[in-house]
């Protein structure tokens, strides 16, 4: 299974600063991307058409940061999955932490757009993860169990393994400096395979578990290198292409050289 190393944009930057974040990022990773390696950017939508065009090598792609679940019609701001496709797009992000706690998106309805992303054809990553409050109470399992099942409640079980992947982003390390420790994450991986394996049975050891929650170049080695890990989500240290390029090469033979 190739790792996949994925940038969050968030709303920053401009098509102009996208498009040459996303070719400075390819100058400084496509000729040295371990062969298990797979890059990934969700620009805002204003950009994802300049960026999709500007990561125009083998192994690196282009996501929206969110949609509606219709392919069309009166839903005025929205934005669909076959749009999103058209400016070329081949991934979708569900469930982020800031749709779920700042704009009130619900278990149910992220459960409704990672079916109909997956329906429309786009590789899905559904977000998971507790609030500080959660983890303290001892509640990590039961939020992760409840937001799997309702976020993976309408997704074909017998869904192709490599179109559908789960970021564990605890929220109280998004965008705080504060990444969770080896054995938090090596914890909460291992709880997200068990429930995608009830699920999904054996094909779930195929599906791919990324962390997010503040990685950055220096720690993102060792984070790499957790069992079930499979790739990275990034916010912040992913707006620089210095700094993204050191994470998507970190670990990695090529990194250990320079
Ligand atoms: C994120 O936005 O998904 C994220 C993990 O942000 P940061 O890397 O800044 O913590």
């Amino acid at each position: 299974m190739k790792k996949l190393m994925a940038a969050n944009w968030k709303m920053y930057k401009t098509w102009d600063e996208a498009e040459t974040t996303a070719r400075e990022l390819v100058g400084l990773t496509a000729d040295k991307l371990p062969e298990d390696r797979e890059v990934l950017v969700f620009p805002p939508f204003t950009a994802l058409k300049g960026v999709s065009n500007a990561l125009d090598a083998d192994g690196f792609f282009a996501g929206g940061q969110d949609y509606y679940i219709e392919k069309e019609g009166a839903f005025t701001g929205e934005i669909s999955p076959m749009m999103l496709k058209d400016a070329g797009a081949a991934y979708g992000l569900t469930g982020h932490s800031e749709r779920r706690h700042v704009l009130g998106e619900g278990d149910e309805f992220v459960g409704q757009k990672t079916a109909y992303g997956l329906e429309c054809g786009l590789k899905v990553i559904l977000c998971v993860g507790e609030k500080i409050d959660e983890r303290r109470a001892g509640k990590v399992e039961e939020v992760l169990e409840r937001q799997l099942r309702a976020g993976l409640a309408d997704v074909p079980r017998d869904v192709a393994p490599d179109r559908l992947s789960v970021a564990y982003e605890p929220v109280w390390a998004i965008g705080t400096g504060e990444v969770a420790g080896p054995a938090e994450i090596v914890d909460a991986h291992g709880f997200v395979r068990k429930i995608l394996v009830s699920v999904f049975g054996e094909n779930a050891n195929e599906m791919r578990i990324l962390y997010g929650g503040s990685v950055k170049p220096d720690n993102c080695g060792e984070i790499i290198a957790l069992d079930n890990v499979d790739g990275v989500l990034v916010g912040g240290a992913s707006l620089q292409s210095e700094s993204f390029s050191r994470i998507v090469l970190a670990g990695s033979a090529i990194a250990n050289k320079v």
